[in-house]
């Protein structure tokens, strides 16, 4: 019989949703933990606290959140757009789809420092690779690794 062994890799989901370190996923991507803090809201260290991975890959690295950035807004748009219709109802009758939208833009511009940090989690989840020895080599800071 098979003997399970069990790992101690925190999940990706949760490593991408907590804003850990994509190599370790225990080192926090961001100085401050309050997202609302707005002046630290975007602060990251150079290099993980844990493990030494670089977190700025290349000049410019985070330019490409925006695609992800753009992502995660027409879905939550869309999800408030599907919610408000579902609860309320949408007509053209009335001026509801006007009081749709403007949630959504609410829901927008009060979640966007999650969303950013959230769309810079993603990003560099793309490109750096869970590393199961990371102990052992620490410091790297290879793309793709
Ligand atoms: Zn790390």
């Amino acid at each position: 019989m098979p003997t399970e062994i069990r790992s101690n890799r925190p999940p990706l989901i949760w490593s991408v949703l907590t804003n850990r370190c994509p190599r370790c996923r225990k080192g926090h991507l961001f100085v401050n933990d309050n997202p609302y803090h707005l002046s630290t809201t975007m602060h990251m260290p150079e290099h993980c606290p844990v493990c030494g991975q670089r977190f700025e890959l290349q000049t410019g690295f985070y330019f490409g959140t925006g695609f992800v950035s753009y992502g995660m807004s027409v879905f939550l748009l869309g999800l408030v757009f599907i919610l408000w219709a579902v609860i309320k109802g949408l007509s053209y009758k009335d001026n509801s789809i006007f009081w749709c939208l403007g949630l959504g833009i609410v829901a927008l511009l009060i979640l966007q420092p999650v969303l950013q940090r959230l769309a810079r989690s993603i990003w560099i989840t793309f490109f750096v690779k869970y590393d199961k020895n990371w102990q052992s080599h620490k410091g790297s800071s290879e793309i793709f690794s």
